[in-house]
């Protein structure tokens, strides 16, 4: 119950006539003055908020995803490469746990958002790429498990 609850919380959310982005504390539109009606301003919104989330837990997903290589690499680095697989393996079970919880989360978002739709493509990216690396890697991994 700190300082922060103090703070209102104006969201954003596109104008359902004009399509400007506009925040639920205003009567009428800036743009086009059309009226707000705050209910559906309201649930405008949420959605929009859950678009920008999927859109970044898509770019942190590609971060994940990403990492997986230094860490990889690590592996074979002597000194780091308790980091390294440490890292790796932790990567090869949150990335794949992470992306099906995307799915979940987001796929039910309808939605012309050209930024929803590059995050969108880049999970599908993701998601295929981690089938190949769980796939692939569970057979070097139990080779490294054996070495280190
Ligand atoms: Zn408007």
């Amino acid at each position: 119950m700190g300082a922060f609850n103090l703070t209102p919380t104006v969201q954003v959310f596109p104008c359902p006539h004009c399509g400007e982005t506009i925040n639920t504390s205003l009567q009428e539109c800036s743009f086009c003055h059309s009226p707000i009606d705050h209910t559906a301003a309201k649930a405008a919104a949420a959605e929009t908020n859950r678009i920008s989330s999927a859109c970044s837990d898509a770019s942190y997903l590609k971060i994940m995803l990403a990492l997986l290589i230094p860490f990889g690499l690590l592996i074979f680095v002597p000194l780091l490469n308790l980091i390294g697989l440490v890292g790796f393996v932790f990567l090869k079970y949150a990335v794949p746990v992470m992306t099906i919880r995307w799915w979940i989360k987001y796929r039910s978002i309808t939605t012309a958002d050209p930024d929803f739709h590059s995050a969108r493509g880049t999970v599908i990216f993701v998601s295929a790429i981690t089938l190949l690396v769980v796939c692939f890697l569970r057979v070097s991994l139990f080779g490294l498990s054996v070495r280190v």
